[in-house]
């Protein structure tokens, strides 16, 4: 019976409230389904509560197959963890003793992956990642560190993680199945293809159709500072509550699986200079950029410039 403790850092519950979410397996049917024993979550257990459960692994030798961290690894002050205590122990120490006897480590959302909005400058309380200081390898357990079935730290990102890519880790590393990470250590399954791919704005992207105030029909990308073309996350792959996403509801990806997020400046526009962003999609050279843009403006259907549905 594989069994999994959720422990949370310093974090807003935002991953947890997304995990409840879960239909595509459901967290309770994951449970049931995969035959696991649940030793702690601080939304979910009641009885002998969190201590309990830490016993039964740093002293009782239960076996801990899956540890989820939920939560920027809050190292200050001036290292001794102090700022994020359980009991009058820093939070950091109990990870670290954790994380020496699970067989799996999972970063649940991007605060555990790379320090998220709490390790944003100037990161007052000194936050970081397990194993990433948001885009430096390192973290709390350091580049080397390697869980007892030899992968590193999983990191499952997003503000909050996608609910369905939660589950359905747990589930692979339940039943055994091989994961595949990409240089983030992001599963490679869940993290390949971008937010822009699979977005129903594309056609307005591509011609150059730019909103100004959320909620509209057109691109976010320049006026809104959509990170859709820079993003991999399944955000538009595989839809939140099987329905939507935040484009598709007319409000800009932020780029929240990304090591460097929340960026630093304004949130709702894409700095560029002149009609070329600053920082291009993914794989697309500048030159080339510049070149197809232009045609494909000047090329822009009518029914595209002015948003309607039919031609
Ligand atoms: S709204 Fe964002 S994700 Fe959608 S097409 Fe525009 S840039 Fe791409």
């Amino acid at each position: 019976m594989p069994t999994l403790l959720w422990m949370q850092t310093g974090a807003c519950s935002g991953d947890t409230m997304a995990l409840l979410c879960a239909d595509r397996p459901a967290f309770e049917h994951l449970l049931d389904d995969y035959d696991m024993e649940l030793l702690w979550h601080p939304s979910l257990s009641a009885g002998g509560g969190f201590g309990a459960a830490l016993a039964r692994v740093l002293e009782g030798g239960t076996p801990l197959d899956i540890l989820c961290v939920e939560g920027s690894l809050v190292t200050g002050p001036d290292g001794t963890g102090l700022c994020d205590t359980w009991r009058g122990r820093p939070k950091t120490a109990i990870v670290r003793e954790l994380a020496a006897r699970a067989r799996h480590v999972v970063a649940m959302g991007t605060c555990a992956a790379f320090g998220g909005i709490h390790a944003a400058p100037p990161n007052p309380s000194d936050c970081t990642g397990l194993q990433f200081d948001r885009e430096r390898p390192g973290g709390l357990l350091g580049p080397d560190w390697r869980g007892g079935g030899g992968l590193p730290v999983i990191n499952v990102a997003g503000c909050p993680a996608h609910p369905e890519t939660m589950t359905k880790v747990l589930a692979m590393l339940a039943s055994g199945m091989p994961l595949e990470l990409d240089a983030l250590q992001r599963p490679a399954a869940f993290f390949g293809s971008m937010v822009h791919q699979g977005c129903t704005r594309n056609e307005y992207h591509e011609y150059d159709v730019e909103d100004r105030v959320p909620g509209g029909r057109g691109c976010m990308f320049f006026n809104l500072g959509c990170q859709g073309p820079l993003t991999l996350a399944p955000c538009n792959t595989e839809l939140w509550n099987g329905r939507s996403s935040k484009t598709r509801a007319g409000v800009p990806c932020f780029g929240c699986t990304s090591p460097g997020f929340p960026r630093d400046g304004d949130l709702f526009a894409t700095p560029r200079i002149g009609d070329v962003p600053r920082v291009l999609p993914l794989g697309v050279a500048r030159a080339g950029y510049l070149a197809y843009k232009n045609l494909a403006k000047a090329a822009a259907p009518e029914r595209v410039v002015k948003r309607r549905m039919e031609p």
